[in-house]
């Protein structure tokens, strides 16, 4: 068997779990099969995202009896991105692959991935062909979700991908030199860049149980996601406010130009109050939204998230000598 320079295994499966006792049976097995297949040492570590069935007492015997199974149990329920963060963190293989526990990810993709990971890929992810176990309503608010955060955010975060993703160890260093609170994982691996890839794959329904993202969750990712990689919600109230003040002039500029024309339908007082309040109402949004800008520089220096991230260095690790130096070392050779 294979293993990387340290020893350690050469791939790691991170697999969050929350109330999933259902799907067990099946998965360890498909997991079984998938990994009896791989070109190596593996390893599949279970992170308990703080299960109220017996998940926990089945996974924990799991990595008691079978030595490539592990097992985190988190203190509570702290939500899927910080489990598979606990997970990635534990791992120690050359390239890392999170899965989903209900086989909606299918294990036999991983070969696929791995095949790219060889090619020289840094990051594989799983593209979705189809979402057949989604009701519309999900597929819906998801593709519009993509297409709205795509518009606003600044780094490609790919449509159609959720988080079963294969991972190179150099850009899983860097992405867990990423200390931000509220993570969008998928997020953070698009705004870290390297060589990426993907594969496509058909999602059948969850095997088994139901979904564990209801919608207040998924909600709250989809704030994640938009809040953490966009500054447009900040700057939307200077927007606002230069767009109730232009109006607010236009509409005073339409009164002046009335009243000189000698017009007597117009009520005394009326335009002067509405001018007034809008155009101040406007001027507080603008201010609102300068004080957003600041807001944003003070959010994204808290974020602390590095400033670039290097791929590669090359020549680094050999004293300078200039050019006629050593063509004059090469004469006397
Ligand atoms: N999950 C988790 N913590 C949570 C919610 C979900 O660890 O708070 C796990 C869950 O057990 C599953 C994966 O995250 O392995 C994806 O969840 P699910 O399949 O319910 O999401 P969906 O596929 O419906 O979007
Ligand atoms: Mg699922």
């Amino acid at each position: 068997m294979m293993t990387n320079s340290a020893g350690g295994p050469r791939y790691s499966i991170v697999v969050p779990v929350f109330n999933e006792q259902a799907v067990l049976p099946v998965l360890l097995h498909r997991l079984d099969l998938m990994m009896q297949d791989v070109d190596g040492v593996i390893e599949t570590i279970f992170v308990d995202d703080g299960s109220s069935d017996c998940s926990a007492i089945v996974l924990r015997a799991k990595a008691k009896e079978d030595p490539r199974y592990r097992f985190i149990g988190l203190s509570r329920n702290f939500g899927h991105q910080a489990a598979i963060t606990a997970g990635m963190e534990a791992a120690s293989g050359d390239a890392v692959i999170v899965m989903d526990a209900d086989l909606q990810d299918p294990p036999e993709v991983v070969g696929q991935m791995i095949e790219k990971w060889k090619e020289g890929y840094e990051v594989v992810y799983g593209r979705r062909l189809s979402r057949e176990g989604d009701s519309t309503f999900k597929k819906w608010t998801a593709s519009l979700f993509y297409k709205f955060l795509g518009r606003l955010s600044s780094v490609d975060i790919p449509r159609d991908a959720g988080d079963f993703r294969l991972i190179d160890r150099k850009v899983l260093d860097a992405f867990l030199a990423m200390p931000e609170q509220d993570r969008f994982v998928r997020g953070m691996f698009a705004w870290l860049g390297f060589r990426q890839t993907e594969v496509a794959f058909h999602r059948l329904p969850r095997l088994a149980g139901e979904t564990k993202y209801p919608l207040l969750k998924m909600l709250r990712l989809a704030a994640n996601g938009v809040i953490g990689f966009s500054d447009a919600p900040l700057r939307l109230a200077i927007w606002c406010g230069f767009a109730v003040s232009a109006f607010a002039a236009l509409y005073a500029l339409y009164v002046v130009g009335h009243w000189l024309a000698g017009d007597t339908s117009l009520v005394a007082g009326w335009a002067s109050t509405i001018i007034i309040v809008s155009f101040l109402s406007g001027m507080n949004m603008i201010m609102t939204g300068i004080m957003g800008l600041y807001v944003g520089r003070i959010y994204a220096e808290v974020k602390r998230r590095p400033l670039y991230v290097v791929s590669e260095k090359a020549g680094f690790d050999r004293a300078v000598q200039s050019p006629a130096q050593s063509s004059r070392t090469i004469d006397a050779a």
